[in-house]
């Protein structure tokens, strides 16, 4: 197949170009963001392949469409940056990588919980200036501590094996339970016991109309003074003014972020010659207790790897009509 490859960066081409020996698909590298102004740029190919802050709204499908395309290949796992409804309509596909390494994200979360709890970023910046005071450095046991996961699919069940380790006790939230989850010691409870109770609250669902700003200033106010919020799933997840209002009075004790609800305008791009212009996004960066990563948990070899091989793997599957290409169906949104 033909395949137009949006939002390309040197790693993209590198994973998908060695995995696509294997596959011999014509791969075309474009640097932009799918929209409706780059659309056309798909024009003659079969098969689009995006990321996540590619837009394919249904202006965009109808563009792609016009110039041939039948395919949407997501290179990531979530698939709320696509009108599913208008693809069916239209009569795309869309395909995507529903799992290629639970670890990274799940490993990327503890990172966060870790540096934050431990104040590493700023602990280091100090020992460089010759600054060896601990004061503002004091941390907690995880041991013990309860952590509420919400949703506990791949990557929750991940993140519940590793604190597990830690000892820390697990709350869980989910509409399918999970009964490895249960084995490893995670209590399914009520989304709102799991705010009451929960010293670090971490989000692993997927961004859905149900769980669009899941925390908002209800949940936050159902919280203990000081909880950590970890958010390394969809940034529409947070409800982000209520979250500052609520690290501003305390409720709050930490946030570690790796998405954010505007990231498209910001991750992935070196933007530090420009001034920024996202005054919330500005506002988060000002406290202290704010650990902020800009969309990298996924971003290891051994995902890089993953993505790149089941992606060319679900285009040769829908190319010659073969099942297992991993379709996205509206029925899944809804789910
Ligand atoms: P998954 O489908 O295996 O698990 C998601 C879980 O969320 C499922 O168990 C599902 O039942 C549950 N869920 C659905 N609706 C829910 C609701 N209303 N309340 C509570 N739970 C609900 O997905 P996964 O592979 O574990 O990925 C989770 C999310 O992580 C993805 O949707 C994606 O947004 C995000 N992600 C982020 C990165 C990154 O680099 N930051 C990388 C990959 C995935």
């Amino acid at each position: 197949m033909r395949v137009a490859v949006f939002s390309a960066k040197s790693y993209d081409r590198q994973f998908l170009e060695a995995a696509n020996a294997e596959h011999g698909h014509e791969l075309r590298f474009f640097e932009p963001r799918l929209s409706t102004e780059t659309a056309p740029l798909a024009g003659g190919f079969d098969a689009v392949c995006v990321f996540v802050n590619d837009v394919l709204k249904r202006a965009t499908l109808v563009i792609l469409r016009e110039g041939g395309t039948r395919l949407i290949a997501l290179r990531c796992s979530g698939f709320n940056n696509v009108d599913l409804e208008a693809a069916d309509e239209l009569d795309m596909k869309v395909v995507r990588v529903p799992a290629y390494s639970p670890h990274a994200v799940a490993e990327h979360t503890l990172a966060l919980i870790l540096g934050l709890n431990r104040r590493i970023t700023r602990a280091s910046a100090r020992v460089h200036e010759g600054n060896f005071s601990l004061e503002g450095l004091l941390g907690f046991d995880l041991h013990g501590r309860t952590v509420g996961v919400v949703g506990t699919g791949r990557i929750g069940q991940v993140v519940v094996q590793i604190l597990r380790g830690f000892g820390c006790r697990l709350l869980g939230h989910d509409v399918t339970e999970s009964d490895a989850c249960m084995r490893l010691g995670l209590e399914y409870v009520p989304l709102e016991q799991l705010f009451r109770e929960s010293d670090i609250v971490t989000l692993h669902c997927p961004l859905t109309p149900e769980t669009y700003r899941i925390i908002n200033a209800d949940a936050l106010m159902q919280m203990q003074r000081g909880t950590m919020l970890i958010n390394t799933s969809r940034g529409a997840l947070v409800d982000t003014r209520a979250v500052i209002d609520a690290l501003k009075t305390g409720r709050l004790g930490y946030l570690g972020i790796d998405v954010y609800e505007e990231e498209a305008d910001l991750f992935f791009e070196d933007l530090s010659d420009q001034v920024l212009q996202d005054d919330v996004f500005a506002r988060l960066l000002t406290f202290p207790n704010v650990l902020i990563t800009g969309h990298q948990a996924f971003f290891t070899e051994d995902a890089l790897r993953n993505i790149a091989s089941t992606t060319l793997h679900n285009i040769t599957c829908e190319e010659r009509g073969q099942p297992g290409s991993h379709r996205v169906s509206p029925s899944l949104v809804k789910a």
